[in-house]
């Protein structure tokens, strides 16, 4: 999406968050909220994990697609919706418009992982592929929403998808009571902003902290800078936070209710799945950690108070999680 004026972008609120979950109750997860004494002793703090490595689809994207979907126009005679993406949000679109009657067509790159092709297909959707080094994916989404009449749906960019993300904060709040801080996986945004939205309505003396990795830091650059920074792809095993900037419906959002972004290493990642795997028995992709390493590796001081953390998701196969144990 090019920089548009924000007079024409709809920001959303926090009713936005509540009308979503009203729409996805009954099809998203109400995913628990986990605590482990370990991770309270080794950081002073009680902390709660909110697990949507749990969530349908492996990851909290299903939240934000399946009430953008459930948005749509329901008198419209065909409806359909087109998505970019080779990662969680591909799959929750896909899985989301069929649980809804509705038509998925996903755009994925020539070389994405054949799992990942075949989850997506599973659920029913029409893949379409195309060369990430020759052409643009987001041009040829936008002629598949032209000739199919279809709507695209954004992984963050979006009022609709932001309200959905938003409701794993709300969840988890309305769970535990009123928190210090709350520490949310930075992508594009999507969660970051809409977890903001229910932490200032539910828990306002919170602070709200996004969590992104080191090699890609544009979050950390844009709330710095006053505006959104550009940077070129960048790399790390956090595979769900690799975005070249925050989006534009999300960037007012972190600036008036995001205290800070702070970045972890891909070092910190690994170590927090392997305590994650050990100690408290679950599978959370490298992104999904996000998060939890900036807590248990420091970076956040946390001692003496009540935090709440994202864990996003966990999609990862077994394989490629040992190598990442064994490579360090
Ligand atoms: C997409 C994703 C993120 C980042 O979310 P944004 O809304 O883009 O900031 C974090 N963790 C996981 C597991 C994801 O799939």
């Amino acid at each position: 999406m090019t920089d548009p004026t924000s007079t024409t972008l709809r920001i959303p609120t926090f009713d936005d968050v509540k009308a979503a979950k009203e729409r996805i109750s009954g099809a998203a997860h109400r995913t628990p909220v986990l605590t482990s004494r370990t991770a309270d002793r080794r950081t002073g703090a009680t902390l709660f994990f909110k697990a949507e490595n749990l969530q349908r689809a492996g990851a909290f994207k299903f939240r934000g697609a399946f009430n953008a979907i459930a948005t749509l126009d329901p008198s419209s005679p065909r409806r359909s919706v087109v998505a970019f993406s080779s990662g969680n949000h591909a799959q929750a679109v896909a899985y989301a418009a069929k649980l809804q009657g509705v038509e998925a067509t996903i755009v994925m790159p020539k070389d994405a992982p054949e799992v990942k092709v075949a989850a997506t297909r599973g659920y029913g959707a029409d893949v379409v592929f195309y060369d990430r080094y020759t052409e643009d994916r987001e041009e040829i989404s936008r002629s598949i929403a032209a000739e199919r009449g279809a709507v695209l749906i954004p992984p963050y960019d979006h009022p609709d998808v932001i309200a959905g993300q938003g409701t794993a904060a709300l969840e988890l709040i309305d769970e535990v009571g009123e928190i210090d801080l709350l520490v949310v996986p930075l992508g594009g945004g999507g969660l970051l902003a809409g977890s903001a939205l229910s932490a200032r309505a539910l828990s306002p003396a919170s602070a709200v902290i996004g969590v992104e990795p080191e090699a890609g830091n544009d979050g950390q650059q844009s709330l710095r800078k006053g505006e959104v920074v550009h940077i070129p792809v960048p790399k790390s095993i956090a595979d769900g936070a690799l975005v070249t900037h925050v989006g534009y419906h999300n960037f007012p959002i972190l600036q008036r209710s995001v205290d800070d972004i702070v970045t972890v290493t891909d070092a910190q990642l690994v170590e927090t799945m392997r305590f994650f795997a050990e100690r408290m028995k679950i599978l959370v992709e490298p992104t999904g950690c996000l998060a939890a390493a900036a807590v248990m590796g420091g970076t956040i001081g946390t001692a003496g108070k009540r935090v709440g953390i994202l864990l996003s998701g966990g999609n990862i196969d077994l394989e490629k999680f040992s190598s990442l144990l064994r490579g360090q």
